[in-house]
Order: C-alpha cells, then structure tokens, then sequence
C-alpha cells in the first residue's frame, strides 16, 4: 500500500521542531508493507493544508496528516480537510464529556475550557480514532471512491502511539501488508567503514542478495540490511542469513543489533562477573558516568566517578603523579592509565575507566591536535589504554571518546 504524508506546522517549516513524526511512520509502516511514497510539510494556514492534501488524494488516494489539532485558533486540520471532503463540522457530546473528564482527573482547576471545545468538533461522517496518549482524537475521513486522510495530533508521543494502537492495525485491516520491507542492523564500533568493507572481503556488497548500507556515526559504524518487496516471513529469512554471514566476519566488531547501546553490554558484562566500576574523566566530564547510569538499574554496578578537569584533581584525588603529567602532559595513555588505576583504588572497586582529551576547537599542539583523546582501562590491576583521535565538534570529540571508553571495558572484559 503507497500512502503520502503532509506534516503541519509553521514550527516545522521554520526549522524549529524537527519532523520526527514522518521518520518514525515511515519506518514502522515499511515493517508492515505500508510504503510513505511522498511527503510534504504545510505551514498552519488553511488554505495550505487543504491544497496538500488535496493533491495527494488526486495521487494516492491515502493521506495522512500530521499536527494542527489542538484546541488554538492556529489548528485548522480538521475544517480544511472536512470543506475538501464537503462536510460540515458537528459537536460531538460524548468527546467533549472524555475531555471534562480528563480536565478534571488531572486535577485541574476550573471547568473545561471553551478553547477545548474545539477539540470535540469533527467533521461530519468521520471516524473518531481513540486517542490513550493525549485529549485530541484522531479523525478518518473517507470518500466514495475509498479515498481516505487520517488526521494525527502531532505531539510526537500521542502521534507514535496512535500509529502504533490505531492507525497500522487499521490499514493492516483493510490488506496492506501482502510484501513489507524491513531492515536489521548490526552495530559495530571501533572499526573503521573502509576497514569493515575489508574485513567483510565478498559480503561488503549485499550478502545474500540483501542490501548492505555503511552507516558511520559517532557510535560507531552501523552495517543496515534491507530487503524489500518480499512476504513478510520470508524477508526475516533473508535477514538472518545475511546477519548470520556478517557476523561470521566481523562478530569481533559487533556490539549488537537495531538500537543496541554499548553501555547496556558493558553493565551486563559487568554484572555477569560481579564487578563494579568507577569512572575518571577530564575532557568528557561526566558523560561516561552519564551514559553509564541513564540505564534502569546501573546502580548495582556502578560506584561513582570523579570529575577531574583540572590537573589539580588529577593528582589531588585520583593520585596522578605531578612527574606523569610534567613528562607526558594531560592528555596521554600515562596520565589516563594512572587516572584508571587511581579512581579504582581509590574508590576500592574492580574496574577503573578514564577518559582524557582536547575536545576543542581551542587547546590543540601539533603534537596533540583537536580531537585527540586518550582512554584506559583498569580491570583489578591489569591496564589497557590507547589513544586515538576524533574528528568533528567539541560534542562529538566527547561522545566519540566516551563510546571509546566503553568499547575498551568491554574489550577489557572479554566481551
Ligand atoms: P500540534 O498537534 O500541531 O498542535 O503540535 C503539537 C506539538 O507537537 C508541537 O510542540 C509541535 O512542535 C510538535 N509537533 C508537531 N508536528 C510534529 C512533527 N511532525 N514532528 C515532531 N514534532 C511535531
Ligand atoms: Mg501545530
């Protein structure tokens, strides 16, 4: 099934808000057979959205819309769409009682306001599409010929779960769905693409059959199949085989599939072997112990860090030798071996991990330039480190640096 997708919004076309909503559909519709065969964005005028989705109705005969349905003056989905459609607009009673009720379990003061009336104005003949995530519903309006516009609310969490409860069983309902396209993809860090493609020799063009995407980001490099235009059955098929070849060539490399994060691993890693661990970090300043703890349930594994910017704290509090920053400077594998060793003594666990950089843009020697960062690993007194460099901003310096320091523990720890 081919459908068109007219965001709206004044705040997307400025560039305020990003569309993340025609990105999310697109991909969990594709799962499904479900092809987003053109996509356009509207500013909030009426005149705007009802020429958009005019035309793709006249092309594609399904539509949906995104955004404008909120209870201000500027949401204007609902009445362009039902004067295309020649519907008039009704007050439904039982939607304005869901959104009193829902005013009042908030605990809200006052009554409901008038503005929200609004909400509960639908075009005649539609369908109301439950919204579990937010007070406005979504709206199905269909013609004689079978052409249909779905009208979604457009704040990212009502619109992905009323794709998701609603509008997806719905078209899946009505036979979409007969091929799909899915992909999978393998995470790998610590290795360059061209390395990859290397290492991968014959499979580095579409193994199996299934097409192979080189994905580079500051995680790492992710190894995205898809195929298309098959059963659904059979596309998983095609999927593993292919996973499976790759793998066998570069499962080193691999740290996971889809939205696999490394910290996760390393926790796992960690937990599997009863150790804790301790973080030490200069240039990234809190960021390792930031993705470290952003997961449910760290607090088992991790024990605490140090921030040690300056040199001060270096040597202060994680006993950094004042002779091993005068020789080799801050941002050295010695520095960072000692700043490991020390955090994990001195904070009495199994595993100390450090981090030290020139994240940029200013702070750079040729010997040590912008993006030159140094990690290691203290796993019960036995040392890893290397150094490395990063390309890009003083963001990404650290969030490469950080994902660098992960990978080592889990080197580390044989994982
Ligand atoms: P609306 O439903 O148009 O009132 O939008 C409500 C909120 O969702 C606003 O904060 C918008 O910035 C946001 N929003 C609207 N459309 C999108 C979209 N396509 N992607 C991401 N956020 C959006
Ligand atoms: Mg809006």
């Amino acid at each position: 099934m081919d459908v068109e997708l007219v965001s709206i919004g004044d705040e997307l076309l400025l560039g305020f808000t990003i569309d993340t909503n025609a990105a999310f559909f697109a991909r969990e519709a594709a799962a499904l057979g479900i092809q987003v065969v053109r996509r356009a964005t509207v500013g909030d005028g009426a005149e705007a959205i009802a020429s958009a989705v005019k035309e793709a109705l006249v092309r594609t005969g399904a539509v949906i819309t995104s955004g404008g349905l909120g209870p201000t003056a500027d949401d204007l989905t609902k009445p362009s769409i039902a004067a295309l459609f020649n519907r008039g607009m009704r007050l439904d009673a039982a939607i304005v009682e869901s959104l009193r009720a829902r005013w009042k379990a908030r605990g809200w003061p006052g009554e409901l306001p008038e503005a929200n009336r609004a909400q509960a104005m639908i075009p005649e003949d539609a369908v109301i599409l439950e919204n579990r995530h937010g007070s406005a519903p979504g709206i199905w309006l269909e013609d004689e010929a079978g052409r249909w516009v779905a009208m979604l609310p457009g704040v990212p969490r009502e619109f992905r779960g009323m794709t998701r409860d609603v509008l997806l069983p719905r078209l899946v309902g009505m036979g979409a769905g007969g091929t799909v396209v899915r992909s999978r993809t393998l995470r790998t860090t610590g290795i360059a693409e061209s390395a990859l493609a290397d290492a991968l020799g014959p499979l580095a063009k579409d193994p199996e059959g299934v097409a192979l995407a080189y994905l580079p980001g500051w995680e790492g490099v992710d190894l995205r199949l898809t195929v298309r235009d098959l059963p659904g059955d059979e596309a998983d098929r095609r999927l593993d085989a292919a996973a499976t070849a790759l793998r066998a060539r570069v499962a080193r490399h691999v740290y996971g599939e889809d939205d696999a994060d490394l910290a996760v691993l390393v926790l796992e890693a960690l937990r599997a072997q009863r150790m804790r661990i301790a973080v030490a970090e200069s240039c990234t300043g809190g960021m390792l112990g930031m993705r470290l703890t952003a997961i449910a349930g760290s607090s088992d594994v991790v024990h605490g860090g140090v921030i040690a910017y300056d040199n001060a704290v270096k040597t202060g509090q994680l006993g950094v030798r004042p002779e091993t920053l005068a020789a080799h400077g801050a941002v050295s594998e010695e520095t960072a071996r000692e700043m490991a060793s020390g955090v994990r003594e001195r904070l009495g666990v199994d595993v100390g991990v450090s981090i030290t950089g020139v994240a940029g843009p200013g702070g750079g020697t040729p010997e040590k330039p912008v993006g030159t960062y140094c990690v290691a690993v203290d796993v019960r007194g036995a040392l890893r480190s290397f150094r490395a460099s990063s390309v890009g901003d003083r963001h990404e310096v650290r969030q490469r640096a950080t994902q660098a320091a992960l990978s080592l523990v889990r080197a580390s720890l044989g994982r």
